[in-house]
């Protein structure tokens, strides 16, 4: 067995958890993530927030935008049960739910809802973000279900 094989061997046995790559238009959610703050991006013009990311309103077309703090909070509005076949990273943790939150705010973000049996998500149920630190610093946003 080479070297490279004994390589690719372990990383079978503990396979890397794939993790967001910051871009310009997402790195001050991820930094603001990083102080377990949890931000949206606003029009200045307009007022409205939106996710994910981008460069330019899609109500009103402007370049200009701010980051603002954001209440965390907000509503199921679907999820999916995930029983596989997902990626080796995440095949210890089927099944799991990955839902669609709507926040507070308006706009929907996607992720995964910790600490709630899928048999128990129900549309409308309310959800908090909580930050969970992921490899080489990065904080990642997970749910889970809220008073
Ligand atoms: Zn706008």
């Amino acid at each position: 067995m080479s070297g490279e094989d004994r390589a690719d061997s372990a990383r079978w046995v503990q396979p890397e958890r794939p993790l967001p790559v910051p871009t310009q238009d997402d790195v001050a959610f991820f930094e603001a993530a990083s102080h377990s703050e949890f931000v949206l991006q606003r029009c200045a013009a307009c007022g409205l927030f939106r996710h994910t990311p981008r460069p330019i309103c899609p109500a009103c077309h402007s370049l200009e935008h701010l980051w603002q703090r954001a209440s965390g909070q907000g509503a199921v509005y679907t999820w999916t049960v995930v029983h596989g076949p997902t990626l080796p990273a995440f095949e210890a943790e089927l099944p799991y739910v990955v839902i669609d939150v709507h926040l507070d705010e308006g706009p929907h973000m996607i992720g995964r809802l910790r600490d709630c049996p899928p048999a128990d998500v129900r549309a409308g149920m309310r959800v908090e973000a909580v930050f969970e630190p992921g490899d080489d610093g990065i904080m990642l946003v997970a749910w889970r279900q809220s008073g």
